[in-house]
This record gives C-alpha cells, structure tokens and sequence, in this order.
C-alpha cells in the first residue's frame, strides 16, 4: 500500500456540492412512529381483546396477561412484515453500555420443505441467549452461564431498517438463569418503581387523589462529525473513538464562532436525514445545533417518560452513527474525541410527574409550592447524602478526560437553585415575611404559618458550570458522558430520591392526623431541618473556579478528582444497603457491576496504549528518522559542495531531527514497559509520547505526515 495522501481526501470534501432538494425528501414529518409499534398499530393488527388487555399494561402498568401473548406475536409480526422485517431479535442492553441484537428468522420449514413464517408468544416473551460472552463481573462464575431476556411491553417494540431488508426490535431486560440482572434496564425500572411508590406515598399525606406517577428525562446528546476517510486513517480513532495524538492547531474553538453557528449544507442534510429516521422510530427529536468546538454538535428530543427515554437514547446513538455512514462521516460519541477542544457529555433533564402535575414546576396556588418546597428539599438531602454514588455514576475511561477540565463540571457534585431560590429555602420556618398585603398574595406559600415571597417561576439565572442546577421546572444533571448509557445516573438518582422522600413522608405520616396549622408547621420544622443540614451541597457560583476545590473541601462534600477512587463509592457499605434495602440491587450485583466498571476501565486504557506505541512506532518513527537521514545528507551535500551557507542551517535541522528520533525512540521504549504495568503508568506514558509525537507533527514536512491533522479533522467538512 503506497502512503496514504491526505491530499485525495481534502479533494473530496472539495469536491461537495449541496444536491438539491427533491420533492420527495422535502415532505413533512407525516411518518412519525411509522416503525413503532405503537397504540395505532396495535389497535389495527391485534383482536380487540388482546389490544385492550395490551394496551392497559402499557399505559396502566398492569401486568401483562400471557394469555394474550400468541395474539400480539402474530400481530407484531404480520406488522413488520409489511414493512420488510425477515428477521426479529430482542433487543437488550447489556452491561458493556451498549445495546445487544441476536436475530432470529420468522422461518420455519414443514415436512414437505415449505418456508413457514412463524413467532410465536413464546419467542415474543422469552428468549435464551448465551449470557456468558458478556460482561457479567462474577455472576457468571457463581451462576449459571445460560441468560435471559424477557420482554418489556412498556417500551414499544419497533422495525430498524437497513439498506435491503428491516429486523423487528423487541426491547428487553436480560438476567442470568437465576435472576440475577445482567443489564441496565431491569435496575432502571425497578428504580423507577421505587420512586412511584415513594412519591405516592408523599402526595396521599398532601391530600391528592392516587395519580399515575411518571419520572421523565429529556437527554441532550452531544456528538463530533468527521470525515469518513480521515476517521479510517486514523488508527486510533477506529480502535479506540478518541485521537490519541494531535497537535492542536492555531485556531480551534477561541473565536467562539461554532456555538449556534449557521450550520453548514453537508451538516444539515444529515441532520435531517437523522431527524427523519429518529420520528419514523418514534423518537421525538426537537432542536438540533452546533456546539462549543468545531465539528461538535448536539440533539435534543422532547422529554419522556425514562424507560422509553432511555431507550430511545440508546437507538438516538446508533441511528447517528447510521446516518453518519450514509453521508460519507463518522459520528464521534466519545467523550474527549480531539484533545485541546471541548468534549462532549449528555445532559440529563430530569423531573417527576404526578398525574398532570410536574412536582418540579412552582405553581400557582399555595399547595402546589408546598410541595415543590417538599420535593426539592428532598432532592437537596438525597444529593448531599449520596453526592458520592452520583459521581460514581459518571465513571468511564472515556469521561475522565471531560470532567473538571474547564468544559464541563468538575468531579465535585453540587446543586445550583439560583440565589432566589437558595434564599427562600433558607426562610422556611425563620423569619415571617412581610404579612401579604397586595394583589398576589394568593400567590405566597405558606408554611408554618408563615408566608413565603412568591416563588419564581422563570428561572431566569442559569448556570451552565454546574453538575446538577435546577433549570425552572426539572433538574439538569450534566456530568454524565456521551458515549454512557442514561441507566446508570437515573437509576441512582431515582433511588437516593425514594429514600429521601420516604425520610420526609415518615416524619410526615406522624403529623397526618394534626389540623392544617399544625401540619404545615410540622412540616416547615421538618424542611427548615434539612435545609440546614444539606445546604452545603447547594453551590450557586462559578464551578470552574480553583476556589471551588478549596470551599467543597471546607463545606466537607467528597471530592473525587479519581475515577477510581469515584467508582468505589458504588460498593461503600452505604451504598449496597441502600440499593438492597430498596430492591434495586442485590450486594451481588451491585459487587459484579462495579467489578464490570473496573475491568472495562482497565481493558480500554491498555487499548489506548497499546495503539498509542503501534502508531508512534510504525507510522511516526519512520517518518521522523527518514527527516532524518535527508537532513544529514543536505548537511554533508553543503559541506561537500564546500558551501559555507546553508552548512550551519542543515546541520541544526539534522542534529534536532535527530534528538527527535531519540526522543522518540526512548518514550516508545517507556510505553512498552508500561503497558505492563497499571492503568496511571500507560496513561502518564502516552502523555509523554503525546508530548514528542504532536512536536514532530510540527516540523515533520507537510506531506510526509501520515495523519490526518486536528486543522483537517475539525475544519474541513461538508
Ligand atoms: P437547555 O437550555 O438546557 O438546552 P431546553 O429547554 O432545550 O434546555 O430543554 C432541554 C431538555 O429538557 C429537552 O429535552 C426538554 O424536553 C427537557 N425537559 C423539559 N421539561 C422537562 C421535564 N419536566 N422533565 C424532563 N425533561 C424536561
Ligand atoms: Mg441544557
């Protein structure tokens, strides 16, 4: 293979020009959930009985009746027949973060060699996969190797079609042959499960009717385009989803000129393209827009009920990569793609909603804030207790180049409220205010007899430096990664809520019996209470700030800069009675989870450097020591040709070409034998080679250099 010219692929993208637009790809939405099997398509395709029946366990959470199951496989798949499926597979989402897919045939063939299209209950409900390839951290040595996965009708099963054919998804959870689970659904809905029956419980001692309760999340989704053929001529990019060298050019974000820039032609008709695939899937893709660093760019849908928030999130990211491929780019989900430019995380937008009511929202009238007052009180006590797990949550190989570098939160999780808010929360129970005496005083809270300024209801302040802020009416948690599943965070953040609302309902149900007054004042000195021990948590100002590593030592809250050190908190004593204590996790499986994190780290940090010396050594070293040998050979030619000119010039050329090639040489030399040891030697070895490598790229002649440049990768795009 001749050296690749990064000239040809320049060329290319030179060579773009906007096609126009058809009639066809210019018609509406229309299509929305077409390949979703949703209440349309069940209403059409099942008997009456098995819809309803169906349909009431989707919508009312009952369980589902097996009875029905023959008639909804049989409906489901003359479904997806007809829009091309061959194939079904259950769709689960294992632990290595991603989603996992067997297909399965809608084949069988009779005694006489006739092709039957079968799927029955049984197929629909259950399936056997073999569990022991997938990450299990020592549930599979303990248990049997033998896994399932089971349906879970409260996500809709939908089509994912490909170029000539289309295979029928079934989302499932996946556990081990005794039930241990093996994925991140299961925890997730029996989290979300915990949180109904605390939240339940909260709103009967306010005096509501029973209403369904539903945890919502609204996932932005931060993500780099970049040109196919760049991307294949980056080995580490392939291997590994991040460039592990790269000299960052002159210019990369400091004009500030990308954010909510004019997005580029090539650019938009993928982003529609993505659009149109993710409503056809019934994923409501709302906003799209260019992010902080050139090629960066970010996809918000419109907020759901979590499960099938979650799971459209993890179909969001593989439908970008598809759509990518189909404009000739590679979508970039790790969290740290280029280094010297800012990375990309997913924020999770996240509230509660009992019945109509978002318990988040400030309202109108006085019952609604007391228990907005509640509910955030709550939240504050379950982050400063377990601000640990939280950041425990956000642990990958990939996040902890993002967090705390000045681009995105710190390791520090605190809450941001706003100074109105902070201040309002600090009044309860003290001083009264002011009698109201104008027209809003319908408006005033009132707790413990006294009364509250109106709460506001436009959080007009915003924090974009904080880890968790309070944007209005819902909870933005930014620090989790791009490239993580939404699981892990929601989860732990729906159990330390349940045990911090079921602390409140607790000392609450004591007061249930007391006259109005003296609820609302019980409940004024019960808040006052946690307002003084957890405030510490609350952080209104500037996240960046070195300050800040000082204050949140002083105020006590875990400072976890470590991602190692974060990741234990998932197995503190703390921790594992919590989550057994709600149901959520078993010790073991909590144990085998965090052993699963640990040995995932580990794997991808030796990839890294792994690649990091093949490169250095087989694509860099040669280049550089061929810079080399010409620059000796134009310094004896000058001195051959008895020229004094030009003798001193080649000579200082030769003589750092070759410190480089020794340089070089001795970093490749320290990867190697630090690939044998543990995970901080690699990562303190590639920074040094890093170090040397991007100093060549410097000087190296132009066209001799054999990657793709940070310039090209980030500038150069259609
Ligand atoms: P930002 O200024 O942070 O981009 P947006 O208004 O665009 O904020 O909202 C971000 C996300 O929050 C969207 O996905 C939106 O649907 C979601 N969101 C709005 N309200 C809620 C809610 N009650 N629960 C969960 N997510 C919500
Ligand atoms: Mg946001």
């Amino acid at each position: 293979m001749g050296h690749y010219s990064r000239e040809k692929s320049i060329d290319k993208i030179a060579s773009y020009s906007e096609a126009l637009p058809s009639g066809e790809s210019l018609r509406q939405p229309g299509e929305f959930g077409k390949y979703v099997f949703n209440e349309a398509a069940i209403k059409r395709y099942l008997p009456h009985r098995a819809a309803e029946k169906l349909l009431a366990t989707i919508r009312d959470r009952q369980p589902l009746d097996p009875t029905i199951a023959d008639d909804v496989a049989n409906g489901m798949k003359e479904w997806a027949i007809g829009l091309g499926a061959t194939h079904f597979t259950h769709w689960f989402q294992p632990l290595n973060g991603g989603t996992a897919e067997k297909h399965d045939a809608f084949l069988d063939v009779n005694g006489t060699g006739e092709a039957l299209q079968t799927f029955s209950g049984k197929n629909l409900i259950k399936g056997e996969p073999d569990a022991s390839s997938f990450p299990s951290g020592g549930l599979r040595c303990t248990f049997e190797a033998r896994g399932y996965t089971a349906w879970d009708p409260t996500s809709p099963a939908f089509v994912k079609r490909h170029a000539n054919g289309a295979t029928l998804c079934i989302p499932t959870i996946f556990c081990s042959y005794t039930g241990e689970v093996l994925d991140k659904k299961t925890p997730l809905l029996r989290s979300i499960s915990v949180l109904e029956r605390s939240v339940k419980r909260l709103m009967k001692l306010f005096g509501l009717d029973e209403q369904p309760v539903s945890v919502t999340l609204g996932p932005e989704q931060e993500y780099f385009l970049v040109d196919r053929e760049f991307y294949l001529h980056r080995p580490d990019l392939v291997q590994t989803g991040r460039t592990l060298f790269g000299s960052p050019p002159p210019r990369h974000q400091q004009l500030e000129d990308h954010y909510f820039g004019t997005i580029r032609p090539g650019i938009l008709a993928f982003m529609t393209d993505l659009d149109r695939e993710l409503w056809r899937l019934g994923i409501p893709a709302k906003t799209r827009h260019n992010e902080v660093a050139p090629a960066q760019f970010e996809i918000a849908p419109i907020f759901e009920e979590l499960n099938l928030a979650v799971d459209h999130n993890m179909l969001t990211m593989d439908v970008l990569q598809r759509v990518a491929l189909r404009h000739g780019m590679v979508c970039l989900l790790h969290e740290k793609p280029f280094a010297g430019v800012n990375g990309s995380g997913k924020h999770n937008n996240w509230s509660i909603a009992y019945g109509k009511r978002n318990l988040l929202e400030p309202g109108d009238e006085p019952r609604q804030n007391v228990i907005f007052l509640t509910v955030l009180a709550a939240i504050i006590r379950a982050v400063d207790l377990h601000a640990d797990i939280l950041r425990a949550s956000t642990v990958s190989a990939g996040n902890k180049h993002r967090l705390g570098a000045n681009e995105a939160p710190p390791a520090i999780i605190s809450v941001f409220l706003g100074e109105q808010l902070t201040e309002i929360l600090e009044k309860i129970g003290k001083e009264p205010a002011d009698a109201p005496t104008d027209a809003h005083a319908q408006e005033m809270i009132l707790l413990g007899g006294k009364t509250l300024p109106p709460l506001p209801k436009d959080a007009t302040d915003r924090n974009r430096t904080s880890p968790f802020a309070f944007t209005g009416n819902k909870f933005e948690f930014r620090a989790c990664g791009s490239s993580q599943s939404c699981a892990g965070f929601n989860m732990t953040m729906n159990t330390i809520a349940a045990e911090s609302i079921d602390y409140i309902a607790e000392k609450l149900e004591r007061l249930a019996a007391a006259d109005s007054a003296a609820f609302h004042e019980g409940l004024a000195k019960i808040l006052a209470e946690i307002v003084e021990t957890h405030k510490r948590v609350i952080f209104n100002g500037n996240n960046y700030a070195p300050e800040w590593v000082d204050e949140a030592r002083r105020r006590g809250l875990p400072v976890l800069q470590k991602s190692m050190q974060a990741l234990r908190a998932l197995v503190t004593d703390e921790s594992l009675e919590l989550f057994e204590r709600y149901g959520v996790f078993t010790r073991a499986e909590l144990l085998s989870r965090f052993e699963v994190f640990l040995e995932e780290y580990h794997r991808k940090v030796k990839i890294e450097g792994g690649i990091a010396l093949e490169i250095a050594q087989n694509m860099i070293l040669p280049v550089v020591t061929e810079e080399y040998a010409k620059a000796v050979g134009a310094y004896r030619a000058a001195n051959e040709a008895g020229l004094t000119e030009g003798t001193e010039g080649t000579r200082q050329l030769a003589a750092d070409y070759g410190t480089l090639v020794d340089e070089l040489n001795q970093k490749c030399r320290e990867m190697k034998s630090a690939l044998n040891g543990v995970h901080e030697e690699i990562i303190d070895a590639m920074a040094r080679l890093r170090e040397v490598v991007d100093r060549a790229e410097q000087v190296v002649n132009d066209e001799l250099w054999p990657l793709p440049k940070y310039r090209e990768m980030l500038f150069l795009y259609n």
